[in-house]
C-alpha cells in the first residue's frame, strides 16, 4: 500500500497546484524516482487512474525519470555507480559508503491548462 500513500500525496499536491494557479485541468505530471527507492511506476500509475478520477487530474500522464544510483567511498573518497547492485567499493572493497542520490522521490513539475 505503500504507493496509494504517495499517489495520494501527489494528487494532493497536484490539485492544489492547479488551484492557485486558476488551471481546470492537470494534463502532465513529471516525477523524479530514485533507483534504490522501492516505488514502482506501474503501481503509482494503477492507483492514480482510481483516485484521479472525477477530479481535475483525471487522464493526467504521469512521466518517470528514474536517477541512478550513486555512492561515495567513505575509506578511500572513491565515487562510483554500484553495477549488479553490488554497493561496496570497487577500489577498496569498503562497505563503509554513502549513498549520494538514488533514493529520491519527488514531483519535479506540473502542466496545468486554463481556461
Ligand atoms: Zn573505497
Amino acid at each position: 500500500m505503500h504507493e496509494l500513500t504517495i499517489t495520494e500525496s501527489l494528487l494532493e499536491i497536484a490539485l492544489r497546484h492547479a488551484r492557485e494557479a486558476g488551471a481546470t485541468k492537470i494534463t502532465d505530471l513529471y516525477l523524479v524516482i530514485g533507483q534504490l527507492s522501492s516505488v514502482v511506476d506501474e503501481s503509482v500509475q494503477f492507483y492514480w487512474d482510481i483516485i484521479a478520477k472525477d477530479t481535475p487530474a483525471e487522464g493526467a500522464l504521469l512521466h518517470f525519470q528514474r536517477i541512478p544510483t550513486e555512492i561515495i567511498c567513505l575509506n578511500c573518497n572513491n565515487q562510483y555507480k554500484p553495477v549488479d547492485n553490488q554497493m561496496a567499493c570497487p577500489r577498496c572493497d569498503s562497505i563503509s559508503i554513502k549513498i549520494i542520490s538514488g533514493e529520491e522521490f519527488f514531483l519535479e513539475a506540473i502542466n496545468v491548462e486554463t481556461d
